[in-house]
């Protein structure tokens, strides 16, 4: 098969993980009789410097076209401050959107061989860690009107949360969808105590219920989500929510893993075409060290593989790689064992080495 890959390798340790992902696809290629084509795409604050445009539509169209998109991660504080609308991470919503990518899935699932990692007690961690956010990813309050004005002699900033019924339809069936294939579990998180918008998301979330009799739904306050979250990971299989609550509740799953460098995600609207992305950002303290986790990227490549090209048996190769490489004991510093018995079983590698050795695994 024959794959165009838009690349974007953006900023701080962007490019050399995605360099590693970019090494896995080309090795999967070889091995299955594949070829995959890359298109570079600039995004984020490189694209500031050379075009002064943190997207410029040249680069969505490339997007657009391909049959993927492979990103690394914007940002740093080189551009913090830039006018809100010329932002780095402007860029990235506005790549989104551009793509109409609305539903984002985010997998929480702990590796057994890095299950010392996490920060939670092991009785909990014990009972297992395996479910999905999908969150909204292009409606709610970050595309609401943000402004800020001067209001009796002080400033008042306002940003505003709206939602359609059809944009909270759409991603409702996402999670119906996924819960489906999964453990037919679907918990949706809201605040219908306080917002409207939660409210209608709730009543939508029922109507559609009566469509998927198959699938329990339940419903969860967010501020109650977030501490069952690290209280009870086990109880949940698939959660749908909103832009913002799924923003930060993505990060907290991510984090009871035991490291935001090994968690991809997907993007993905009413088309093949997808956003694949490691859930992290530029992390401009470790960048041009070779020191990242680039398995958060590869990972990402590997659910490109599954969700939009339908090559499961490809994905599974780099997961069963990734698998290997771990249990043969090798890490990034994120994810060596603070206790120092524990980690003389393992064997510290940089970001390059802990990339040639998935391709030397497949
Ligand atoms: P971050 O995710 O970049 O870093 C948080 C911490 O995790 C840092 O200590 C970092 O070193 C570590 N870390 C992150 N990824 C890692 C990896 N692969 N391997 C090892 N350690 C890793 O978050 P931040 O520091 O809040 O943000 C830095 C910049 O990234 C900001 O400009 C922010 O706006 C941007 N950002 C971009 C995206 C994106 O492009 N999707 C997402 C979040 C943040």
């Amino acid at each position: 098969m024959n794959k165009k890959i838009a690349v974007i390798r953006g900023d701080g340790i962007g490019p050399e993980i995605v360099n590693q992902a970019l090494l896995v696809l080309d090795k999967i290629a070889e091995k299955f009789g594949h070829s995959f084509e890359y298109d570079d795409v600039d995004m984020g604050g490189c694209a500031i410097d050379k075009w002064g445009d943190p997207l410029p539509k040249e680069m969505l169209d490339k997007c657009i076209a391909s049959d993927s998109v492979l990103l690394g991660a914007v940002g740093g504080k080189k551009w913090d401050g830039v006018p809100g609308n010329m932002r780095p991470e402007k860029g990235l919503l506005r790549l989104r959107a551009g793509m109409g990518v609305y539903s984002n899935n985010r997998p929480a699932k702990i590796w057994r061989q890095l299950a010392q990692a996490s920060p939670l007690k092991q009785s909990i961690v014990d009972k297992g860690i395996d479910f999905i956010i999908v969150r909204e990813l292009i409606g709610g309050i970050y595309f609401g009107t943000h402004k800020t004005e001067t209001v009796d002699g002080e400033k008042k900033a306002t940003d505003i949360l709206e939602y359609s019924e059809s944009e909270i339809e759409r991603i409702g069936r996402i999670g119906f969808e996924t819960a489906r294939k999964r453990g037919k579990r679907l918990c949706s998180v809201e605040k219908s105590n306080v917002l409207d918008s939660s409210r209608l998301w709730k009543s939508i979330m029922h109507r559609l219920a009566e469509e998927y009799p198959d699938v329990q739904l339940s419903d969860m306050l967010v501020d109650n989500c977030a501490m069952q979250i690290v209280k009870d990971p086990s109880q949940f299989d698939v959660i749908v929510t909103e832009n913002m609550f799924g923003d930060i509740l993505s990060d907290e799953a991510s984090m009871i893993t035991g490291s935001i460098g090994m968690i991809p995600s997907s993007s993905l609207g009413n088309t093949t075409c997808g956003l694949y992305e490691p859930i992290h950002g530029s992390a401009p303290d470790i960048a041009g060290m070779d020191i990242a986790n680039p398995i958060g990227t590869v990972l990402s490549a590997a659910m490109m593989l599954r969700f939009s090209f339908d090559m499961a048996a490809e994905a599974d190769a780099i997961e069963a790689a990734v698998d290997k490489v771990l249990t043969a004991g090798y890490r990034t510093g994120d994810i060596m064992p603070s206790d120092a018995n524990e980690a003389k079983s393992c064997k510290r590698v940089g970001c390059s080495e802990m990339g040639r050795l998935i391709v030397e695994a497949i």
